[in-house]
């Protein structure tokens, strides 16, 4: 029962792999990520048989959920990044984990004409509403923070994010380059002031601002280190993590523990039902088959005490 995932397309201008760069400027007065997500796009567009504009979103969500679970720091946590707007696409939620990452979209064959600028529509496929990221720590209660979206793009929301609930000005740019189902490039950047950050470094890094605003163009053709280089001349990058990204759900042992979940009546009714119940998870579409004779055996392991 794995999931059923394509191999990813092999004809991209810039073939570097799915991966995050973290770097600190002027010696740590400010910090940057940088990732590239094309490939993973590319498996997540697949999976859904999303639109164009479904892709582009997912592409700036994957990416923005890459460099958030980044900043957790954290290998044993997950991090859950839900854009719930009132545009066509509905829901989208991104979870990272480490550089695993999947994505699950409510209506990612939703299509847009294009705006008239020749650009995907993520803001009427996102909509406005609300942002919320809870960062699941591997113990004890989990983080949630909410912020509006006002905008739909999701880079301004993600920017907004981090300025209301996490109380650090942050400069975000996520971009998504694709048509007619390829994915050209994914990725995004995430700049924030460390406190103690001087005046001229934030002069410095407001300049730059403008390179940054079509960024999947701007990693088409070239390397992470390659931009960065070009970018943050003068700044004092340092590299002090590169990471690699794929598109992973680990959710074999999940569907059993959401069959479980089930009041036991429920349990019972599909266990001597004679047909198999099957299960399709929301992130990577791979289909779980249970038989009577396998519920009734997670009946038989199952403690039912402390369910709700
Ligand atoms: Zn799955």
């Amino acid at each position: 029962m794995q999931p059923q995932t394509k191999e990813p397309r092999t004809n991209l201008v810039y073939p570097e792999n799915d991966h995050l760069l973290r770097m600190t400027l002027m010696g740590g007065q400010a910090r940057v990520l940088m990732c590239r997500a094309t490939r993973l796009t590319q498996q997540a567009a697949d999976i859904h048989q999303a639109s164009d504009v479904a892709t582009t979103a997912m592409g700036r969500m994957l990416s923005a959920g890459a460099m958030l679970s980044c900043l957790m720091d954290l290998p044993q946590g997950s991090l859950t990044a839900t854009a719930a707007g009132d545009g066509v696409g509905g829901r989208i939620t991104v979870v990272a984990s480490g550089g695993d990452l999947k994505i699950a979209v409510a209506n990612p064959q939703a299509e847009l004409p294009l705006r008239a600028d020749g650009r995907q529509d993520v803001a009427a496929f996102v909509g406005k509403g609300q942002l919320s990221v809870v960062k699941d720590l591997g113990k004890g209660e989990p983080s949630i923070g909410i912020s509006d979206m006002r905008s739909g793009e999701l880079g301004e929301d993600f920017a907004r994010y981090f300025t209301t609930s996490e109380q650090t000005p942050s400069l975000v740019a996520l971009g998504c380059l694709n048509q007619a189902g390829t994915v050209l490039s994914a990725g995004g950047i995430l700049i924030q002031a460390m406190p103690g950050c001087t005046n001229q470094v934030i002069e410095q890094l407001e300049i730059r601002e403008p390179f940054f605003s079509n960024i999947s163009r701007e990693i088409y053709d070239r390397s992470l280190r390659q931009l960065a280089d070009a970018w943050f001349e003068g700044l004092e990058p340092v590299i002090v993590g590169e990471y690699p990204l794929r598109l992973h759900c680990n959710c074999a042992a999940r569907m059993e523990r959401a069959l479980l979940a089930l009041p036991r009546a429920d349990l019972e009714e599909l266990a001597s039902s004679g047909e198999d119940t099957v299960m399709t998870c929301h992130f990577c579409r791979s289909a779980y088959s249970f038989t009577p004779a396998h519920i009734r055996s997670l009946l038989q392991g199952a403690d039912f005490e402390d369910a709700k």
